[in-house]
């Protein structure tokens, strides 16, 4: 069915919970070919969603899982692309928006929102499938899902992402809600626009504060969730460290990005003893091999206002020695033009997809151990789920106890994916895959076989 919406051409389908293999492509036109259709390829190298589906596979071939279902798991349930009229002085600008389900397996989809220019079918598709192992591997009741619009975020001003993230809303509504696909923030978007997101949806289906999380502490949000990410990142570093024989004290530690995961990411490695001794945004970056007071630059707007002696770009933060590296910025940034000068023991992967197929490899051959996506970020959608349940509950958790439990799960999933790959002597992205993997086949096919 397609329905005709506020002047915007929507696909919308019965029941949420039934998987749907239909595509949209951006010129309009339904599709059955499979996953591997994408317009929106990148040019270099291969896409971000087969990237991730080639790990899918793989640990369904670890785990012995027909081909059928391997197929099943590597495809999005639905796929929906929107245009988005936006007033620009006396015109009006037209922006593509997006949301990609990629499973509802184990419970109502779950997932962020990006504003960035280079927003796009294939990238989306590849964000909402992580979500799904991402949500599977920590053991929360939610599946997968991702949703963007291509623009620049840093050019809009207040009113116009507003815009934006109303109409984006009202068009996707039908397939929102708090058991239906939970949205969330991403790169770009923020705890402001969550609350501009749940506003247009309170208008449209009455009050249900779930149906998003990351909102304002003062709006539903919970006390613990700006951080969640960030934190869950650092304490994730910390284990790497001492499961390696590392000391935490003093270990040093260079960060890409200086936004929701990576400020709040430098600043508890400080406050765990480490030393961050290297940080950039898209402005630039610092370095002090003293190790950088993040508490005293923790509000900056940008780092091009701090004071610092030695000045590096933006990019050049990835080649510093150190013990830990964590790319918190975008995907990927590690790649076959710089994986040689890479200069870290450990890399802890804050952003999503940091790292190509092919500088994973090279770097995991060189001995560099990778904590994957999947696990070290993971922190943001827990305390997600953490506010999830307690708007549901009508019930608010004081920050110690989102902390206690963020910490405690964090630890027990690093642990678990730490012992599997040990089990089936792989790395821990593989690791990884055949935990979240194996847990999303069992409830995909538990659910029945007639779908
Ligand atoms: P954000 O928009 O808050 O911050 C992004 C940061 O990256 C900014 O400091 C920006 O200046 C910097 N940046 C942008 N381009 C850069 C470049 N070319 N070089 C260096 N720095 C650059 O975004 P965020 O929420 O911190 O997300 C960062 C990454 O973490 C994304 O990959 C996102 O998908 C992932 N992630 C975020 C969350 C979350 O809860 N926010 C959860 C899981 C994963």
């Amino acid at each position: 069915m397609s329905a005709l919406q506020d002047g915007v051409e929507t696909t919308y389908m019965g029941d949420p919970f039934t998987p749907i293999s239909w595509k949209l492509n951006p010129k309009g036109l339904f599709s059955s070919k499979h996953f591997l259709y994408c317009d929106h390829m990148s040019n270099s190298g291969p896409s971000a969603f087969s990237e991730v589906n080639e790990k899918v596979a793989q640990a369904g071939e670890i785990l012995g899982l027909k081909p059928g279902v391997i197929s099943a798991l590597s495809s999005c349930e639905r796929e929906v692309v929107i245009s988005i009229p936006l007033r620009r002085g006396d015109d009006v600008e037209v922006l593509t928006g997006y949301r990609v389900q990629h499973s509802s397996a184990r419970g109502p989809r779950k997932g962020g929102i990006r504003f960035h220019q280079d927003v796009d079918l294939d990238e989306v598709r590849a964000l909402a499938s992580l979500m799904t192992w991402k949500t599977a591997l920590i053991d929360v009741p939610f599946g997968g899902a991702k949703g963007g619009v291509a623009v620049d975020a840093s050019k809009l001003t207040p009113i116009e992402k507003e815009e934006i993230i109303r109409r984006w809303t009202r068009s996707l509504v039908h397939v929102l809600g708090h058991h239906r696909d939970i949205p969330a923030p991403d790169m770009g978007t923020d705890a402001k626009t969550m609350a501009w997101l749940m506003d247009e949806f309170h208008r449209l289906e009455g009050f249900q504060p779930a149906c998003v999380t990351g909102k304002p502490v003062e709006l539903f949000g919970a006390p613990g969730r700006e951080e969640a990410t960030g934190r869950g990142v650092a304490q994730i570093a910390a284990a790497t460290l001492e499961k390696n024989d590392v000391k935490v004290k003093d270990a040093t530690v260079a960060i890409q990005g200086f936004g929701n995961v990576g400020r709040y990411a430098a600043l508890v490695c400080q406050e765990l003893g480490m030393k961050v001794i290297a940080i950039s945004d898209v402005s630039g970056g610092i370095v002090d091999t003293k190790g950088i007071d993040i508490a005293s630059i923790f509000n900056v707007k940008s780092l091009a206002d701090v004071q610092a002696d030695e000045r590096i770009g933006a990019a050049e933060v990835l080649e510093v020695k150190c013990d830990i590296l964590i790319p918190a910025a975008l995907g990927n940034v590690i790649n076959e033009s710089n994986m040689d000068k890479i200069n870290a023991a450990f890399i802890i992967e804050g952003a999503n997809q940091p790292l190509s197929i092919a500088a994973d490899r090279e770097l995991r051959v060189q001995g560099v151990v990778i904590v994957p996506d999947i696990l070290a970020n993971s922190g943001g959608v827990m305390g997600s789920y953490f506010e999830w349940t307690q708007n549901i509950q009508e019930f608010s958790w004081p920050i110690e106890k989102f902390r206690n439990e963020l910490d405690a799960r964090m630890e027990k999933a690093f642990g678990n994916v730490h012992n599997v790959s040990k089990q089936y002597s792989v790395d821990l992205r593989t690791a990884a895959f055949i935990v979240s993997v194996e847990r999303v086949a069992l409830a995909f096919e538990m659910r029945g076989s007639l779908v």
